[in-house]
């Protein structure tokens, strides 16, 4: 192990000079580091072909003789110098122009070397520029030629000090003849042979020297697992460690609030998704360690009363819940939703949020303080420390993405052991970025719409259909439907974001004359929009033109039509929530993407995939693969180490592969002591100093 931590400057070929560039333009310190400096791609130079049959224009590798060399020098001083390469069949004259006097040692006469150049016609005859040459007998092995040559990434001052793709080869060939037989495996047997893997050691000769592509294929595969691997095997440890450390009471009893609400009360049958998912949280309950669940489910798919039949389990067993949603239009939603369950069952409710009376709050807090509040609904107001309560079991945060992990983290602290935690996004996470990034937290998916949902209409109109798509939507108002127009937020600008709002909400007026037309943007004070969102709540107004600000917490149902302006310009993941807020009733519901001439590549892709289909999960599949990891997740999230080679977009059969591997081998032997997970973990302890930081979830 000692010797991949061997500071590179002390690999022959490298010294002060190279050592210096390595480090600060690709971060190569010690061996190790160049040991996993990948190429960025192959080109295959195996095929060797004869003097006499090349063909202008085209690449070749010779395998041959210098039979002759000349030097000369321009009128200027400059040196040329020519040679004579023969391989029985032909001869061809090969051609340098600049450093001409380091060639002069190095082209010698008579000896085997290989080459790879184009052929290209001057004087009426074939020759070869700059060539690249690998002199067959003396460096062990063809590095430049005879061979699927490896081309590595690098850098304008990495070339300077001669470390261009060649230079690069040469080092790293250096590197594998001095230590590569040092190369130790680093993954359990069992593991190799159930996966069909090939070892470290091949895998790391084959990424740099592929014999094949098959090879390099085998290689790469391996690689990636190990990538992966790794990974889970952290998140395995930290939900094991979790699991051990948080505490928490146990729900044993399914009793008189569950099963009345469930037989009594109930306003319609669960579908199976949410009677499923129910079923996972019910499991996790039962246990005295903390659940850690995260609910996905598509926009409308009901989460709401799955966290209420929780609540009642808490109920039962004699706990308080709470539930935090990012904002206060959404949580005074969830208040109103929650007291309506509750009455029949004569539970209290209580509400705490940023904008209360000083009274109102005070007698709220006591509620909840004293125990009284069976169920405490709130914004961020919640974690505030004057917040008590009595006896906290459940935790429930709605869309968790818009809160920190020290937040939730906070919310937790109210009660001792902590109350179970269940977070639920209607942003769904495709299954391969949560497994990757919630490898410590357990995930349910609720994939199932209530029935009776008629499936919304989606089309892409340009330009010119405008004045077809106002007479569709005429006729939708005059069977007294509502319309949303939504235009996007111009980066960085409020005011354009307001004008372009403004100018849609005139143009409107000019053309629907005798309906009315209300407008929410950005800039508003939060009592006018409320009074803006209110009006057409009950509507007064039949067309809201709007920014993005009514993405979260409106519901309409008699709302039937989504126009979206400029639509190339909104993310995906961002449309579809948008499109969320139609849908709502049994009426046919509409979501049409406007959008300019000029649309790139990936908005056209975009804007495709929203037509083709309304399961969240697939849009945000699609959006994944658009949009890489790093970007999807924002700023926020980006808690993911750099895989290499790994994409978990495109990757993921190996993710679930690696994935069930490690958690295995954790169930199996979670201190790694058999003697088979040693070299295992050996490594791993070294990969934890490098990526033990990337701890998502609290
Ligand atoms: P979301 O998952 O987006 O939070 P909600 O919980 O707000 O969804 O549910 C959306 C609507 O569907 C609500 O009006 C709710 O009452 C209704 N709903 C939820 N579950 C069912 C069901 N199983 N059958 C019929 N309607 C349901
Ligand atoms: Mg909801």
């Amino acid at each position: 192990m000692q010797i991949w931590q061997k500071d590179i400057t002390y690999l022959k070929k490298v010294g002060p000079q190279r050592s210096k560039a390595l480090a600060s333009e690709a971060g190569i310190r010690v061996y190790r580091d160049l040991l996993y400096y990948y190429p960025r791609k192959y080109v295959d130079r195996s095929q060797v072909s004869r003097v006499r049959d090349l063909v202008e224009d085209h690449y070749a590798t010779l395998v041959g003789k210098i039979t002759q060399v000349t030097v000369t020098k321009n009128k200027q001083g400059r040196g040329r110098l020519l040679a004579s390469f023969s391989d029985g069949t032909g001869i061809i004259e090969l051609n340098w122009f600049s450093g001409v006097s380091w060639l002069e040692k190095y082209i010698r006469k008579g000896e085997e070397i290989a080459l790879f150049g184009k052929a290209t016609r001057f004087n009426h005859r074939l020759q070869m520029s700059h060539p690249e040459i690998d002199y067959l007998h003396e460096e062990g092995r063809a590095q430049n030629t005879l061979q699927i040559v490896p081309f590595y990434p690098s850098t304008d001052k990495l070339s300077r000090v001669g470390l261009d793709s060649k230079g690069f080869r040469n080092v790293v060939f250096q590197l594998l003849e001095e230590v590569g037989e040092l190369i130790e495996e680093n993954l359990p047997p069992e593991v190799i042979r159930s996966e069909r893997l090939i070892s470290h050691k091949e895998a790391l000769y084959n990424i740099h020297f592929p014999s094949s592509f098959a090879a390099l294929q085998a290689a790469r595969r391996r690689l990636k697992f190990e990538e992966f691997f790794f990974f889970q095997l952290l998140l395995a440890q930290k939900r094991g460690t979790q699991r051990a450390r948080n505490r928490a009471n146990p729900f044993p009893e399914i009793g008189h609030y569950f099963n009345t609400y469930f037989d009594k009360h109930i306003p319609f049958e669960l579908t199976d998704a949410q009677k499923r998912v129910l079923k996972e949280i019910r499991r996790d309950l039962w246990l005295p360690v903390q659940m850690n669940r995260l609910i996905q489910g598509d926009v409308g798919s009901g989460k709401t009363m799955v966290a209420f039949m929780c609540m009642l389990m808490a109920k039962d067993n004699g706990f308080q819940s709470c539930l935090m949603a990012p904002t206060e239009i959404l949580a005074e939603q969830h208040y109103k939703k929650m007291k309506q369950y509750a009455d029949p069952l004569g539970l209290k409710v209580a509400m705490i949020v940023g904008g209360q009376r000083k009274k109102v709050r005070t007698a709220m807090l006591e509620m909840a303080a004293s125990g009284e509040a069976d169920i405490t609904v709130g914004t961020h107001a919640l974690i505030e420390d004057t917040v008590k309560f009595a006896r906290l079991g459940l935790s429930v945060v709605d869309e968790q993405h818009k809160f920190g992990v020290e937040q939730r983290a906070r919310l937790w602290q109210k009660a001792q052991p902590y109350p179970h935690n269940m977070v639920m996004t209607a942003t769904p996470i495709p299954r391969t970025l949560a497994m990757t990034l919630y490898g410590d937290i357990d995930v349910s998916v609720i994939d199932e719409l209530p029935p009776g949902r008629v499936p919304i209409k989606t089309a892409w109109r340009g330009e010119s259909k405008r004045l077809e798509v106002f007479g569709f939507i005429r006729r939708e108002l005059e069977k007294g439907k509502q319309a949303y127009v939504v235009y996007p937020l111009v980066e960085e600008s409020e005011k354009l974001d307001y004008l372009a709002a403004i100018q849609g909400k005139e143009i409107m007026e000019k053309y629907f004359k005798n309906y009315r037309v209300g407008l929410v943007h950005g800039r508003m004070k939060a009592e006018d929009k409320e009074v803006e969102m209110q009006m057409f709540v009950q509507n007064k107004s039949h067309i809201l033109v709007s920014t993005t600000v009514i993405e979260v917490g409106v519901d309409v149902p008699n709302a039937t039509i989504m126009v979206i302006e400029n639509a190339e310009k909104f993310g995906l993941s961002q449309l579809h929530q948008l499109r969320g807020r139609v849908g709502r009733n049994a009426d046919q519901s509409y979501c049409i993407l406007m959008s300019g001439k000029k649309v790139s590549k990936e908005g056209k892709a975009r804007l495709q995939a929203m037509v083709e289909s309304t399961d969240g999960f697939k849009i945000a599949e699609i959006d994944l693969k658009l949009r890489g990891p790093g970007d999807f997740l924002g700023t926020r999230q980006s808690g993911l180490p750099e895989f290499q080679l790994a994409n978990i977009a495109e990757d993921q059969d190996i993710l679930q592969a690696a994935r069930d591997a490690a958690f295995q081998i954790y169930e199996s032997d979670a201190l790694f002591q058999k003697p088979e997970h040693r070299r295992m973990s050996l490594f791993f302890e070294s990969y934890l100093k490098a990526y033990g930081r990337f701890t998502n979830m609290a």
